[in-house]
């Protein structure tokens, strides 16, 4: 059997697309790969421009593709990663996929006749079903990434997440000498609440109450669930004056709202405690410790109001 009549039968046989274009982007080979997925016959295509063919090519890219392939003699690839298909190709599978169109991983090789480079080979392989299964573990990892930021009843940052964010504010804060705010607040008789209305009741008011608040914020806000039914927001370039008009903001929001729960009108309140960083605060936790303070005066001088720890550094330091 001839070489030619081997590579003929090959080309035939293979399950990968062969195209053959002339320098002048004229198809010379279209082996059966391309008949059955672009539905289109051998006899048609052959000596016509590939970009006739196939109307959809990116033609300035797919021209300095094969210019570069051919000046330094050097095949190429184009992964579906990169351009997820040049041609459009319908894919088979019964699967649900985000295109139409079969996923390529394309290889342009340079073919060297007599008188140097005569023609350039591209293979076009089928990558649909790795494409469609990178896309769902994509989408499994995004979820992971997400439930590991975000509390999965109030939908805020969560602890763990939230205080890493607070870590790199501060530092960022101490070393620019920036200003950086601390709110926390706690729902008050959280307890008798449950007592009243049952765990589901509870659990409503942390939700709508958690999604009231972050309506409230400005973007670069980040507020998360310290605890049980205590939260927090970091308030990034904002003094204390700043702090204390969102602080009362979130007090009066919270106590005039009214939560409907089963057929009930639940009522709640909170106190909150504010505090921005100074001098005294060596590590983001000195900052936490200072809200923290000033949330527990607001709870003692009777709950429902908005205390700052600037107003009682003397008695944090004494504590
Ligand atoms: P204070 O005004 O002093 O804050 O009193 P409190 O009753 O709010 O505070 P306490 O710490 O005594 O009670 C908090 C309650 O919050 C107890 C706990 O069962 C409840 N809690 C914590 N997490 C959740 C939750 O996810 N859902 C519900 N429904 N309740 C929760
Ligand atoms: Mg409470
Ligand atoms: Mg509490």
């Amino acid at each position: 059997m001839k070489d030619s009549t081997f590579c003929h039968t090959i080309a035939e046989r293979i399950n990968t697309g062969v195209l053959v274009l002339d320098i002048e982007y004229n198809i010379v080979e279209f082996n059966r790969f391309m008949q059955v997925h672009a539905h289109k016959k051998q006899e048609d295509v052959v000596g016509k421009s590939v970009f006739e063919v196939f109307p959809e090519l990116p033609r300035r890219w797919f021209e300095r593709k094969l210019a570069s392939v051919i000046q330094l003699n050097s095949p190429s690839f184009c992964s579906w990663e990169q351009r997820h298909h040049l041609f459009e190709l319908p894919h088979t599978r019964p699967i649900t996929t985000d295109s139409k169109y079969m996923a390529q991983n394309c290889t342009f090789m340079p073919i060297v006749g007599e008188q140097g480079i005569s023609h350039v080979c591209i293979l076009i392989e089928d990558a649909t079903d790795v494409a469609h299964y990178q896309g769902k573990l994509n989408h499994v990892l995004d979820e992971l990434a997400r439930a590991n930021r975000i509390d999965g009843l109030t939908q805020v940052f969560n602890r763990k997440h939230w205080e890493e964010c607070l870590d790199k504010e501060f530092s960022r804060a101490r070393r620019y000498g920036h200003n950086v705010a601390l709110i926390m607040f706690d729902l008050d008789h959280f307890k008798k609440l449950n007592d009243t209305y049952g765990h589901q009741g509870g659990d409503k008011v942390l939700v709508d109450t958690a999604a009231r608040i972050k309506s409230l914020l400005r973007l670069c806000d980040q507020f998360g669930r310290y605890g049980g039914e205590e939260f927090a927001i970091i308030l990034p370039e904002t003094d204390l004056n700043g702090a204390l008009d969102v602080a009362e903001r979130i007090r009066s929001s919270i106590a005039s709202t009214v939560i409907n729960f089963q057929g009930s009108a639940i009522k709640v309140s909170t106190s909150v405690g504010v505090s921005v960083i100074d001098s005294s605060h060596q590590r983001y936790e000195d900052l936490i410790s200072s809200a923290d303070y000033a949330l527990y005066q607001a709870k003692k001088l009777g709950r429902n109001r908005v205390a700052n720890s600037h107003d009682f550094a003397t008695d944090a330091a004494l504590c």
